[in-house]
């Protein structure tokens, strides 16, 4: 492995410095490690991008203690107040939305046009909750008593912690901390630690946004440290996560100690679900869209395409024929649209799934192996023939494969899309309105792409039923879940 240069990331971005190289605590820089360091790679070349300090689990405690001192403070602020500050953090990254660009390229690999466009979605969270931050409400209600009222507050859960995924660095961050400090809470962020670099860029410009020291503090190192710390400190009274569901299971049980509420946004199996009358070019771009987003890295990625008998050849032979010409390449690259996987356990991953659903009959269309691009690379692949008993149809693939199912009818598809233990995104593409009720009534999942492949925005609420989690992020409901209600039962109110 060799190291990214100074010079090399200079010319990559307009404010070098935004590339931090210490943990964020109360305000301040934490360059040493109470764990020793650790080093950020960028997944195109396998160069080093900078080294981190790892902190301690007591480094840990220390952050949420002054995410704890800091919450009295800033829960005292008026929701405009909080409001003002949001929108200028919101300013600042809109303002260095190319710098950031950069550094998710960098470090997660996406081809720059598409962080680039994670930058606007992660920004639209903190132009949102800076409007939501002066709509907190409560209620009041006649009570059974005559001479009583019952008050409803709504207030900060208090200090919360969390824990966010790669794949988005920057818009699982907002995600979370624009509501949380909307509502008054505070933060400890731990990114994950492929990607941290995007999540302490967000920091300075929120330090710089005018957020106070300890309301928002990022924590960087090891899960296996961090993450216990963070979920049995009786000081943390939310623990957000987004990331596995196997990881998201653990989280809930180590949390479960000291009754934390909790939101979880995990894995996905999408299923899409094309059927015979559906437009074809719609069809085509809409899960070219929801499979080669982020390299097919997406929790919402399409993961399962069932295609039905008499538009499958047409679909299959189209789709094909488009998925080649994808351009994969370092994301810095002119015209690039498929960047590297995370890491070689992607790739691994990946290759089984094609392997298995090969040995299984499943005929290769498009791509079908590594990429001759670097180490990290993976060819867009299309397989056909493929069945529900395939790895590939009942796992999470997390890579740029699309196996086609076919089917023939309404009930059939139903039935083996929700055969799974996910239920987080799903589409479907239809012209028949009647059609479209029927099956996402039908559908199990918190979300339902109708004739399109993307659909994520600040507007909708985010999130999934069954083992793809518990919440939703965005949207007015995205606010609640940083807010406790307290009830007040007020003897005489009625009185004067
Ligand atoms: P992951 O392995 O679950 O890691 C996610 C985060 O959890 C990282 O920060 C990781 O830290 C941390 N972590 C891992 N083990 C931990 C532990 N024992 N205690 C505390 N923290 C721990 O998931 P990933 O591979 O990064 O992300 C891919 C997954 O995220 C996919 O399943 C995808 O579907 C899901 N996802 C879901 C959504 C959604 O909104 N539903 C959105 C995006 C992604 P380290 O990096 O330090 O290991």
């Amino acid at each position: 492995m060799t190291a990214t240069t100074g010079s090399a990331i200079s010319s990559l971005l307009r404010e070098p410095a935004l590339i931090r190289d210490a943990a964020f605590v109360d305000g301040d820089w934490i360059r040493q490690g109470g764990d020793g360091t650790f080093s950020v790679i960028n997944p195109s070349t396998g160069t080093e991008i900078a080294q981190l300090p790892a902190l301690s689990r007591e480094q840990t405690a220390t952050a949420i203690d002054a995410a704890n001192r800091a919450l009295t403070g800033w829960r005292a602020r008026s929701g405009k107040d909080r409001s003002t500050i949001l929108r200028r953090w919101f300013d600042l990254v809109t303002e260095h939305a190319d710098d950031l660009a950069a550094i998710i390229t960098l470090e997660e690999g996406k081809p720059l046009a598409e962080a680039r466009a994670e930058v606007a979605y992660a920004a639209s969270f903190l132009e949102w909750f800076a409007e939501e931050a002066k709509r907190i409400r409560g209620d009041i209600f006649d009570a059974p008593l005559a001479s009583r009222r019952i008050v409803v507050l709504k207030e900060p859960v208090g200090v919360c912690a969390a824990i966010t995924p790669w794949n988005f660095p920057a818009a699982m961050i907002t995600r979370k901390a624009a509501p949380a400090l909307a509502a008054g809470c505070t933060m400890v962020v731990k990114p994950a630690s492929q990607t941290p670099l995007t999540a302490l860029a967000l920091a300075e410009l929120g330090a710089r946004a005018g957020i106070p020291a300890g309301v928002l503090n990022v924590v960087v190192g090891s899960a296996g440290t961090i993450g216990p710390e963070l979920t049995t400190n009786p000081i943390v009274r939310k623990v957000t996560f987004t990331g596995s569901t196997e990881v998201g299971r653990q989280l809930m049980q180590e949390s479960a100690a000291t009754i934390k509420k909790v939101s979880m946004e995990l894995g996905g199996n999408a299923p899409v679900i094309i059927f015979d009358d559906a437009d074809l070019e719609t069809a085509v771009a809409g899960v070219l869209a929801a499979k080669y987003r982020n390299t097919g890295e997406s929790c919402i990625g399409a993961n399962r395409v069932y295609v039905q008998a008499g538009i499958y050849d047409r679909f299959a032979a189209e789709y094909s024929s488009r998925t080649t010409q994808l351009v994969v390449g370092d994301g810095f690259g002119d015209g690039v649209t498929i960047g590297p996987l995370i890491d070689a356990a992607g790739v691994a991953k990946v290759d089984e799934h094609v392997r298995d659903a090969v040995s299984q009959g499943a005929r290769i269309t498009a791509g079908g192996q590594p990429s001759s691009v670097g180490d990290l690379f993976y060819e867009p692949t299309v397989l056909t023939g493929v069945t529900q008993t395939m790895l590939i149809a009942r796992e999470e693939t997390f890579g740029p494969i699309t196996p086609l199912i076919r089917f023939t009818d309404e009930a059939e598809v139903i039935r083996m899309a929700n055969d799974t233990d996910f239920g987080l995104a799903s589409y479907l593409f239809t012209r028949d309105s009647e059609r479209v009720w029927r099956v996402a009534a039908a559908i199990e999942a918190g979300m339902v792409g109708i004739n399109t492949g993307l659909i994520s925005n600040e507007v909708a609420p985010f999130g999934g039923i069954k083992q793809s989690g518990i919440g939703r992020e965005g949207s007015v409901y995205g606010i609640e879940e940083y807010l406790e209600i307290k009830y007040l039962s007020w003897e005489g109110s009625r009185d004067h």
